[in-house]
């Protein structure tokens, strides 16, 4: 069965190319009826964090992407990872070096004199350890095959090969005990049974030399698919300004876990030209054989259309519920609006969320076109509002006794009343609706005007007309 595994280092957030990652690997074990494991990465503990991991696990549970098993510690697998360097070393298959600090800092010198990039000389190779200097605390080296190629067969990259000659003999256990990155990934993905890796293509070198330790143990390599980073719009390495951010940002920006994994399904994979994928769907098309070798581009643009599509795709009390779930993540209070919805701000919520949810393109869009449902008097206008205001409030005299008198509230009364009051001083319809919509809903657009009034209520709108009017 198909084994993969997303092996996040918790140094930062769940970023978005780590989240495509998980994104394919979960797709790839769904498609084949398989598993995917998820492992912390956590050796680096200067740098590993407990906020981080726990960005990881909500980032992917926000984007649904569920693992199969226990989460797995790397940094608690340290002892069977001493153990395989050690039986590496008792196989001759690797070696103890003792080359000092200063040593390898002589060859790193000729390396960048020669103008090549570092080699560790191997000059502890086949020396005898009864050499050793004493005090000197060894590290344990591969023995890794000078002469011939290691061979990498991509299922993206296709056969990419290396001479062994320029490969030199990493480190597999440092001189105080831990192992390294290289030793621990072998070594975790064989004993997890992982059969695919799938992974950022920045791991390609890294994955031929995890392939000559594989081959020194004698295990069996992964499949391997080295998927091609996510650049900006520009070509550029992806920057915090084109999209280089946490999931959790998305998410307070107000896309829906459904958009945004449809959106990186589609970066660096295609099927045919469609661009619309259910879950099914997706998991139903997807393949290794599909990822582009050439870089996906990030594009706001594109995620916010999918984003559209899937809000408008949305029942009305599911975006209801999206909106009160994202309350918590913005920033202060500027709406009046309090953390939670009264169930009388939820039913007018939903009875508008038909209009609203035609405009937006993100809950935070959406929740601020209901701004009208939930603003407390006086209500704050931004600025396109305050200058149709300023410039049309004198044509809004007297329009607030016509009203009043109205018996029956409703949209089409309303309307007569304002149509009535536009013809009566001479003015166009939108002259008088314009500022009598930015005096309503602090913006300068909504759904409709006499749907709005009506939603409000007679003692709203008077008031909220007042207001402006005094
Ligand atoms: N921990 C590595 C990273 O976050 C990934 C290792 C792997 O997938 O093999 O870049």
């Amino acid at each position: 069965t198909v084994v993969t595994r997303f092996a996040p280092s918790p140094t930062g957030f769940l970023h978005i190319g780590g989240a495509r990652t998980a994104l394919f690997n979960w797709l790839y074990a769904k498609r084949h009826g398989g598993k995917m494991l998820l492992r912390i990465e956590d050796t680096d503990r200067e740098r590993s964090t407990e906020a981080a991991i726990q960005a990881i696990i909500d980032g992917l549970s926000w984007l649904g992407l569920s693992w199969d098993g226990d989460v797995v510690y790397q940094f608690a697998r340290a002892g069977r990872h001493r153990e395989i360097a050690e039986s590496l070393l008792a196989q001759g298959r690797a070696y103890y070096c003792y080359a000092s600090p200063q040593e390898l800092e002589e060859m790193r010198e000729t390396a960048r004199r020669e103008g090549r990039p570092l080699r560790y000389d191997g000059r502890w190779r086949d020396r005898d350890p009864s050499e050793a200097p004493a005090g000197v605390k060894p590290v344990i080296r591969l023995k890794a095959p000078t002469e011939g190629e290691t061979v990498v067969e991509d299922e993206v990259q296709g056969r990419v090969v290396w001479q062994n000659k320029d490969l030199d003999d990493l480190v597999l256990l440092r001189s105080d005990g831990t192992p390294t990155y290289m030793l621990a990934v072998v070594v975790d993905d064989h004993d997890m049974d992982v059969t695919h890796v799938i992974r950022g293509d920045d791991h390609l070198t890294n994955a031929a030399r995890q392939t000559q330790i594989y081959q020194a143990l004698g295990w069996s390599v992964p499949n391997m698919a080295h998927v091609p980073m996510i650049l900006g719009p520009d070509g550029a390495k992806l920057s915090k300004r084109h999209g280089a951010l946490g999931v959790e940002a998305y998410r307070s920006m107000g896309y829906l876990p459904v958009a945004l994994r449809n959106y990186l399904v589609r970066l660096g994979w295609s099927h045919g030209d469609q661009e619309i994928f259910s879950t099914q769907e997706m998991i139903d098309a997807f393949d290794l054989k599909n990822i582009g070798r050439s870089p996906a581009r990030f594009d706001f643009a594109k995620l916010e259309n999918l984003n559209g599509h899937y809000m408008r795709q949305s029942s009305d009390v599911e975006l209801v519920d999206a909106l009160e779930q994202l309350l918590p993540e913005l920033d202060g209070d500027e709406h009046h609006l309090g953390r939670k919805f009264t169930p009388a701000l939820r039913s007018k919520l939903v009875a508008a969320m038909p209009g609203l949810k035609e405009r937006a393109k993100t809950l935070v869009e959406l929740l601020d076109s209901a701004y009208y449902l939930y603003a407390a008097r006086p209500l704050h206008l931004d600025e396109k509002a305050k200058s149709l205001l300023a410039d049309g409030v004198s044509r809004l005299a007297g329009i607030d006794v016509k009203l009043e008198a109205l018996q029956d509230w409703s949209a089409a009364s309303v309307e007569a009343v304002v149509r009535e009051h536009a013809e009566a001083i001479g003015a166009k319809l939108g002259q008088v609706a314009q500022p009598l919509r930015a005096a309503l809903t602090g913006r300068a657009t909504s759904p409709g005007l006499f749907d709005v009034m009506a939603v409000l209520g007679k003692d709203e709108t008077l008031s909220r007309l007042r207001d402006q009017l005094s």
